[in-house]
């Protein structure tokens, strides 16, 4: 069966409805599309898991500050259709922003703590507009499943959260991050990197490993295990740390001791680019 493309609400409604009707499990991977092998991951797991898969491409401005890429974010609608028809994908909801958010639209969701740290200072109002559109979504496909990655781990987090505190009626399924043999994470964003910037981004991976190492040698000191991860990053000058933290894997807040599982997850900049990626690690 070839992909259907639809981009109203009622639309989807009416094509959902009648599989829901009979009987069929739906499975959502939300994306903002320039769709990689990473998105790819979720769309197997979804059809190995679910009736019908549903994918939704939709770059929502609520989520990009004033002086984010919101603009230039890559939209190569073309390939990822392409892409979306190789994996079986059943059906790509593709709205326009009028059609998500109607000039009067009032409401948004928020999830308190989750958002303190981390990504959360630096990118206001982020993870509520993460969060509004995917409760979003989440209403208008009305999925058994819902399938994110680990490479957003506080987004996930996030969801999580949203969806208990709510109890919507679907399951989050946490997918593990998709790389590049140099460890460098799968990211749309990754196109923006000239050539130099890309030779830089792997360390941005091996500087989380030095920390989760050090974690797991016995270092029980969260500020060592910056340190250490730390000290990668800073031996090319064209990297700019945003931040390195390490937090307790399910709230979030930063440890000064190990003494759980964590998570090691850091920002930086690179030229024009900013790149985020993050590892689980647990005390000996
Ligand atoms: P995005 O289009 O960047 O909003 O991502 C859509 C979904 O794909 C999110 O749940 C991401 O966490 C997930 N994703 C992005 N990059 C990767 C990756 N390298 N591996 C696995 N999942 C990913």
């Amino acid at each position: 069966m070839s992909v259907r493309i639809v981009e109203t609400i009622a639309a989807v409604r009416q094509e959902l409805d009648r599989a829901r009707s009979e009987g069929a499990s739906i499975g959502l991977v939300p994306t903002m599309g320039a769709l990689h092998e990473g998105h790819a991951s979720l769309m197997d797991r979804a059809r190995g898991e679910c009736d019908v898969v549903a994918v939704s491409i939709f770059v929502n401005p609520t989520q990009f500050g004033p002086n984010e890429d919101y603009s230039r974010y890559p939209r190569p609608f073309a390939r990822d259709l392409a892409l979306c028809g190789e994996r079986g994908v059943d059906l790509i909801f593709h709205p326009d922003v009028p059609e998500m958010y109607p000039s009067d639209t009032r409401t948004s969701v928020e999830v308190t703590k989750l958002d303190a740290h981390l990504c959360g200072p630096f990118r206001p109002g982020h993870f509520r507009g993460v969060a509004t559109v995917v409760l979003k979504l989440l209403h208008i496909v009305q999925p058994a499943k819902a399938y994110f990655g680990e490479k957003d781990f506080q987004q996930l987090s996030i969801i999580r959260r949203m969806t208990e505190d709510l109890n919507l009626p679907v399951a989050i399924v946490g997918a593990p991050t998709l790389r590049e043999p140099d460890g460098l994470a799968l990211s749309s964003r990754n196109v923006y990197l000239q050539p130099d910037e890309r030779e830089a981004a792997p360390l941005l991976f091996r500087s989380l490993e030095a920390a989760r190492r050090a974690i797991e040698d016995g270092e029980d000191e969260a500020a060592s295990a910056v340190r250490e991860g730390e000290r990668l990053l800073r031996s090319d000058p064209r990297i700019r740390i945003e931040y390195l933290q390490i937090v307790d894997c399910r709230e979030l807040q930063p440890l000064e001791r190990i003494d759980r599982p964590v998570r090691i997850a850091a920002a930086i900049w690179i030229g024009k680019t900013r790149l985020i990626d993050n590892v689980a690690a647990a005390p000996r």
